[in-house]
């Protein structure tokens, strides 16, 4: 029989690589999704037509255990968030609501109904659980690069929430016995990225820009340096932590820092273009309190589930500005998210 996996998060950048993955790999999936008439439901429904939907939101509790008792998965992975860093402080509440106490509910539900409890004999349960874990927790980093074992000091709502979320599912391992693990994951891009984040920002203005359709691209702190990788590499290393024999905390990322300078520069050449002719920054762009690098060291993903990315910086630019350009060549529109999947 199939194995099932439970999916939330589903509508975003990652839910859609890793639901195509996992059915590649045999699986049944679900995805949870929210919401009474979300567009962005209907879009995943004709885009991924062999993954079911189950009605959830991670802010119901009631609702994650019947999806849960519905679906009977093997694995569940959590994916949902509030993800964006500056609406964060815009929705500190609803960011800690979603992005971390989301992560108790899913948690309770899949506790509950495996009937686990503290050293009761079901003891750890059948069900195999991936937190979506941030590099946003390291924040203001003490070492780098940064390991599993580096210190996390969040700068924003939302890597305080993602570091509830993280030590509360090493606290379900612990506590009951649940195979419960988190990725901490790096930036990971693609042109399914939401057009909030920079990477996505700049391709789809340097496609803006290369067609005609504006003359400037506006953007924030170009001194930050991240360590960016392609999303479809991420979303194989998920599925490696739930395959391993032990539950185990992974970082995942390239290990290869850039700055938004040179993601700029390196998207505008993608194009044929100068970045400094077109580049403008805005002081209001800036945020209250920023992360100024983060770089991967991903050597226990390499060393114990056999994972390494595949695609480069270079690549993962140059194919994000290709894909703007087709799109708005096409008359796409990309806050309808229409180059999706
Ligand atoms: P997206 O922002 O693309 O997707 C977020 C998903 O969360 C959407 O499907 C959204 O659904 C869902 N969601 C929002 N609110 C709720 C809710 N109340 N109940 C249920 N679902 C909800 O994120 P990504 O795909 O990029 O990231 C996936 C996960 O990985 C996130 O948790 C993110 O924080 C984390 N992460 C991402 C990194 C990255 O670089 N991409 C790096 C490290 C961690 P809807 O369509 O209904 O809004
Ligand atoms: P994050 O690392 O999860 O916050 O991902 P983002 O893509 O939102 O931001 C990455 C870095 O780019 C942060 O340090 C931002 O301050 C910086 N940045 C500079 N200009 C912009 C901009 O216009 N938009 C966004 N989203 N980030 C910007």
């Amino acid at each position: 029989m199939a194995r099932r996996a439970l999916i939330t998060g589903i509508t975003g950048q990652d839910g859609s690589y890793l639901a195509e993955h996992l059915l590649r790999e045999g699986y049944e999936v679900w995805g949870l999704a929210r919401g009474q008439a979300n567009p962005r439901v209907s879009r995943m429904r004709k885009l991924l037509a062999d993954v079911q939907v189950v009605r959830g939101d991670l802010l119901d509790q009631g609702s994650l255990i019947s999806a849960v008792e519905r679906v009977q998965p093997d694995e569940v992975y959590n994916l949902g968030a509030i993800s964006f860093v500056p609406m964060s402080w815009e929705q500190a509440e609803l960011t800690a609501e979603v992005t971390g106490m989301g992560v108790l509910r899913m948690l309770e539900a899949i506790r509950v109904c495996s009937g686990v409890s503290r050293g009761g004999a079901a003891a750890g349960g059948q069900i195999r659980f991936y937190q979506a874990s941030s590099s946003e927790m390291f924040g203001q980093v003490s070492e780098t690069p940064q390991n599993e074992r580096t210190g996390f000091h969040p700068r924003s709502p939302y890597g305080v929430a993602k570091a509830y979320g993280h030590f509360l599912t090493q606290n379900y391992r612990e506590s009951y016995g649940m195979f419960a693990v988190s990725g901490i994951l790096f930036n990971h891009e693609s042109p399914r990225r939401g057009a909030e984040f920079v990477t996505r920002k700049v391709s789809l203005g340097v496609a803006r820009i290369k067609l005609g359709l504006a003359d400037e691209l506006r953007l924030g702190n170009l001194e930050a340096r991240r360590d960016w990788g392609f999303a479809g590499d991420y979303v194989r290393a998920m599925h490696l932590m739930l395959q391993a024999a032990t539950p185990e905390d992974y970082v995942i990322g390239t290990g290869r820092m850039k700055s938004v300078r040179e993601l700029a520069e390196a998207a505008f050449a993608a194009a044929g273009l100068d970045w400094e002719r077109y580049v403008v920054t805005d002081q209001a762009l800036h945020r209250p309190a920023e992360v100024d690098l983060l770089c991967a060291d991903p050597k226990k993903a390499r060393v114990q589930l056999g994972w390494e990315p595949t695609v480069s910086f270079d690549e993962l630019v140059a194919l994000m500005v290709e894909s703007d350009i087709r799109l708005l060549s096409d008359g796409g529109d990309p806050d309808q998210d229409s180059s999706w999947p």
